[in-house]
């Protein structure tokens, strides 16, 4: 996965509701996450931000067009804008 760790952990944490911290590559949570639920924030965050909405390819990358961030398809060449 081409991303920013700490952008995928924040996500992580604002869909699951808790605080954590970071402890070098190591992710910690608030509180006990059943994994089926840190399981679903993983495939929220990579549908929002990895996966390509025509095709379906995780191939995709950030491109940055004046202000906003698009996310780019490597296989089809589709481009969507995303909040980061
Ligand atoms: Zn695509």
């Amino acid at each position: 996965m081409d991303r920013d760790d700490n952008h995928v952990y924040q996500y992580i944490l604002n869909e699951l509701g808790t605080s954590g911290s970071r402890d070098g590559p190591r992710a910690r949570f608030k509180g006990r996450i059943p994994p089926k639920r840190l399981k679903k924030a993983i495939v929220g965050y990579v549908n929002t931000y990895i996966k390509c909405s025509q095709c379906g390819a995780p191939d995709t990358h950030f491109i940055k067009e004046d202000r906003t961030t698009m996310l780019k398809c490597q296989a089809c060449g589709a481009t969507r804008p995303v909040k980061l």
